[in-house]
């Protein structure tokens, strides 16, 4: 056994890459691990099966990418892909072709959430259940060592079944988690290949024979030939069951179609796939006592009736089968499946719901599913892991404590701080360096950046089953003191647990509900201030390796001395090129750790404390505060369509920064060129007159030459900023001494933070940057990264074109910052469809929009001489501005509709609106170019603002951190362009 730690997506690849002549991919999460390794193979010519390098292409989309896969097996290679989610669904017309040509091939799917009311970068079977029905084989893994063993049996069964295989397994959880497994190399796999298989499929090809395939058949013949292939169906569980036992043989492993787990006399048994089925064997091995059991489904397709009946036990009376998806108006796909196997049997069969977009799944959500078939009426059509208190469909949580002996660490980090790299190297080298097995998963919340991030740590003896949080942490650590005001970290932390915080701030400082905790859990208490350690080596900012030697420090997971010398190591690998000075600053950084690390004396005053419960008012709140979890269905009866408020980002105030911009009055010049450029809307120019003045007394400001009459101020939402320090850098300054600069968070003086009752004097032309910073931009506080290249953009555009915008916006860097739950930055209309269609979906709207013009004018004329001449004045003034957004929104205010019940009903188009197709690269030159040309064509009058990082932006989220001055002269003119009629 070869032992390493790795994840789901990589196990995958490591296969995938053996059995492929070539891959076809297009990125998408998550996913795009699996071809990003791929890729990195085949660039480092690293050898497959038959000793080539895989060919690698990036195609223009995920249908591209399938098309691609059809042609290179059509001529006789092996060819591979790699995709999730809506990716997926663009594959399913190809997919139908592919396995109706009998071509042995595999798409490796690491399943996940399809777009509905929202969309969904996390996980649950939502898109292999929609391309079920394409005529391809589904296998599913449980585990991130399932899928090594999986993948392998789906590249073993497709050439000797001949049907195309997915080969699945849960996005994020399966995918995304670390764990230690058994990695197979070449020579381990070798001799389960058949390689006379793979000649014969060669043999078979276009290339390799003459052939016509692909005909066009009619009415007498079609469906003859469908049923001519049922037989490769009927063999093929046959197959898969025969490798299975070939790996069993092997590696020791116990795999088949269905597996059952549980007591031999179970009477209430779960039928289920993907990583729940590890939690429902925790949950079995906690009961032993009670007849219950597990049916674990492998092969989904084709779906083997005699194989589940060969597994399930004659004892059972009840089943329960979890689908991790929703169809409405009908049962879930895999309880349809069991209902039609068992319809003979005397088996009372429900199903329900469970781990939709990644929702954990307990195990006293699983124990709840077993104590409903106790019942005589068992709930059908169930939920888990949520409250629906509206149709009552959940089910409550049954009390069950699993009893483990692994350590559980909950770590709190700000999204960008490099903490999820440092929890998954903590997994690492605990794994690859201990006999023990570790498992470490990453959760994000949708912020881009400057977000929490939760990685949830397990270190045991035994392989690692619990696949869901870990929700009784021994240790927990936090990055950010900031947060312990905002989220309630320590409630489920175990007694006498490790709690270690990063902080400048003197323990007084605490919120009372922490210090509580600390006292009454008894807790040990560490406290470090890791910044400090970073700016004395002249690293700033950079924690994570600091945090992660406290933590090996403090907690002894591994020998500390082992633990440093690893980290070093693996810094000179990571830093050389950057020179030995780079190299040294953060060696020093981690070694200076242990003498900085205080283990806090806990008052013995805090006993005294008591705990306030926090309330939190309503979704966004909830959300914004971690608790988005407890909501309950009714909290969404008003949201139900996905519909949410706009302009709520400036509620958030986040206090994320640990640096803030200082204004140096006496070296500014007012160019405003700070304003612009902050990627976050957070300093905004005001020009004061004296009574003004007046009601903002105290504020600092400068002379506005040639006005001796007003004053010029920059207002700082400091608790709105990341400290990205992008306006520092910009700032131009007077004779090279910059008028912004860095202070720490604490130290800044914040009285410039709120400059109220301010009217735009529109002293400078709105076509210079100076002038056009006074307007208000109508995007601000977004969720992008920390010195987001992209966000000074799309603020500028709102203060272009201003009220009466509205956006088409297409999925990918710019709808996450855009549109992710809890607030909205936007204080327009904003909408996104899907990544591939935005230019269609804009152009639905400015559709709209010319067509109710035209109709409002129609009635405008039609009525002019029978209505007063007040509505005339006015028809006149909307006739002759109709594409102005200002008049014509006056004109709507005054109209008295009356006169004209019929332009009334419409009341609402008469403001004319303008349509902002807006999107990145990857959308408008890749996916979506077709749609973008199309409607580039057509003579509607749209307007379209591409974001063009010239990158895959997810994996270069600060490629465009800072705007250079050059661009930001140009930025006007680029945008004055874009605004130029398409
Ligand atoms: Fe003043 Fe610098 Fe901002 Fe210009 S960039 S307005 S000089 S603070
Ligand atoms: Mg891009």
């Amino acid at each position: 056994m070869k032992y390493k730690v790795m994840d789901g997506n990589s196990a995958c690849a490591h296969i995938s890459y053996m059995f492929s002549d070539a891959a076809s991919i297009y990125p998408i999460t998550p996913a795009s691990t699996m071809a990003e390794k791929v890729d990195e193979w085949s660039s480092k010519e690293e050898k497959n099966l038959y000793n080539d390098t895989v060919k690698v292409v990036e195609m223009q989309s995920e249908a591209g990418a399938i098309g691609t896969v059809h042609g290179l097996l059509q001529t006789g290679l092996v060819a591979s892909t790699y995709t999730a989610s809506q990716g997926l669904l663009l594959m399913i017309p190809e997919m139908y072709k592919i396995a109706g040509e009998l071509l042995p091939s595999v798409i490796n799917v690491a399943a996940r959430t399809v777009s509905t009311h929202a969309l969904s970068i996390f996980g649950d079977h939502s898109d292999v259940y929609a391309a079920r029905s394409t005529g391809y084989s589904f296998l599913s893994s449980v585990n991130v060592q399932d899928v090594m063993y999986m993948t392998l049996v789906a590249y073993l069964s497709t050439f000797d079944g001949k049907i195309p295989f997915v080969n699945f397994f849960d996005g994020f959880r399966t995918s995304h988690e670390l764990s230690k497994i058994n990695v197979l190399d070449k020579d381990d796999i070798k001799d389960l290949v058949d390689f006379d298989l793979i000649n014969e499929f060669r043999k078979n090809s276009s290339l390799a024979k003459k052939q016509i395939k692909g005909t066009t058949q009619n009415d007498d013949v079609y469906f003859q030939n469908i049923e001519a292939r049922n037989k490769y169906y009927d063999e093929m569980p046959n197959i898969v069951n025969k490798y299975m036992e070939k790996v069993n043989e092997k590696f020791g492993t116990d795999y088949h179609p269905f597996d059952y787990y549980g007591s031999k006399d179970a009477d209430k048994v779960i039928v289920a796939m993907g990583s729940v089925c590890d939690t429902i064997k925790e949950v079995i091995d906690e009961k032993e006592d009670e007849k219950i059991g597990l049916i674990t489904v492998r092969l989904y397709r084709p779906f083997s009736i005699d194989y589940l009946l060969k597994v399930l036990p004659k004892s059972v009376k009840k089943i329960a089968v979890l689908d991790r998806a929703k169809e409405n108006g009908t049962g879930e796909p895999l309880y349809l499946d069991v209902v039609n196997a068992l319809n003979t049997k005397n088996i009372r069969i429900v199903g329900g719901r469970y781990g939709l977009s990644s929702k954990n799944t307990s195990p006293e959500d699983i124990y709840a599913v077993y104590k409903n078939l106790e019942s005589d009426e068992p709930v059908n059509s169930f939920t888990i892991g949520i409250v629906d208190d509206v149709t009552n469909k959940s089910l409550k949580k049954e009390k069950i404590k699993i009893k483990s002996k692994n350590i559980e660490m909950l770590v709190y980090g700000y999204g960008s701080d490099g903490m999820v790299s440092a929890t998954k190297d903590i997994i690492s080298l605990v794994g690859d360096n201990t006999g023990g097995f570790v498992q470490g998963y990453n959760q994000y919340d949708s912020k881009k950046s400057g977000g929490v991030t939760m990685s949830h740590l397990r270190i045991g003896k035994e392989p690692i089953k619990s696949s869901y949080y870990v929700e009784n942490p021994h240790i927990v650590v936090c990055t950010k003191d900031s947060y312990l005001d905002k989220y309630d970290m320590l409630s489920n932390i175990r007694k006498n647990g490790i709690f270690i915080l990063n902080t400048s701030k003197i323990i007084d400082d605490l919120p009372d509900n922490v210090k509580y905790q600390i006292k009454n859990k008894e807790l040990k208490f560490y406290i470090i201030n890791a910044h400090e350690i970073a700016r004395k080596n002249n690293i700033p900012n950079k924690i994570s390796t600091i945090m992660e030697s406290a933590i090996f420090n403090i907690t002894k997971i591994l020998p500390y001395d082992l633990a440093i010398n690893k980290m070093k190591e693996s810094i000179e690998k990571k830093f050389s090129k950057k020179g030995i000075e780079i190299v040294n600053n953060n060696i020093n950084a981690i070694s200076n750790v242990s003498d900085s690390i205080i283990d806090v004396k806990v008052p013995e005053g805090w006993s005294k404390i008591t705990y306030k419960e926090v309330k939190y008012n309503g979704v966004l709140d909830s959300i914004s505060h971690l608790k988005g979890d407890d909501l309950k269905v009714s909290d969404f009866i008003t949201h139900d369509d996905g519909t949410f408020e706009v302009n709520t980002s400036k509620f958030e105030k986040r206090n994320i920064a640990e640096f803030l911009p200082c204004w140096n009055t006496e070296n500014c010049i007012s160019c405003n060129q700070c304003v612009l450029a902050c990627p976050h809307g957070v300093i905004r120019p005001k020009i004061l007159d004296a009574e003004e003045l007046k009601n903002n007394p105290g504020i600092k400001t400068i002379d506005v030459p040639g006005k001796p009459d007003l004053k010029f101020a920059l207002e700082f939402s400091y608790d709105d900023c990341t400290g990205c320090s992008v306006c520092t850098s910009v700032c131009l300054g007077k004779a090279g001494n910059k008028a912004l600069t860095m202070a720490k968070n604490e130290e800044v003086d914040r009285i410039n933070k709120r400059i109220r009752g301010v009217k735009n004097k529109h002293l400078y032309p709105e076509t210079i940057v100076k002038g056009l910073a006074f307007n208000k931009p109508l995007f601000r506080y977004s969720g992008a990264c920390a010195g987001c290249g992209e966000t000074p953009y799309v603020k500028m555009l709102t203060q272009v074109v201003g009220e009466g915008m509205i956006i088409a916006n297409a999925t990918g860097c710019s709808s996450i910052y855009g549109g992710s739950m809890p607030s909205s930055p936007y204080n327009l209309s904003w909408s996104n469809s899907l990544f591939e269609d935005n230019a269609e979906y804009g152009f639905g709207m400015g559709l709209t929009i010319s067509i109710m013009k035209e109709k409002i004018e129609n009635i405008m004329t039609s009525n002019m001489d029978k209505v007063s001449d007040k509505n005339k004045k006015l028809f006149n003034e909307w006739l002759n501005n109709k594409d102005d957004y200002k008049t014509t929104k006056e004109v709507s205010e005054k109209i008295d509709y009356k006169e004209v019940p019929e332009l009334e009903v419409i009341k609402d188009y008469i403001p004319t609106k303008t349509v902002w197709i807006l999107g990145g690269d990857g959308w408008s030159y890749d996916i979506g170019f077709g749609g973008l040309d199309h409607v580039m064509s057509s003579n509607e009058n749209v307007n379209i603002l591409v974001l063009d990082t010239e990158v895959y932006s997810i994996k270069v989220v600060n490629h465009l951190r800072v705007l250079e001055k050059v661009q930001l002269q140009n930025l006007l003119l680029k945008v004055n362009l874009h605004l130029k009629k398409i």
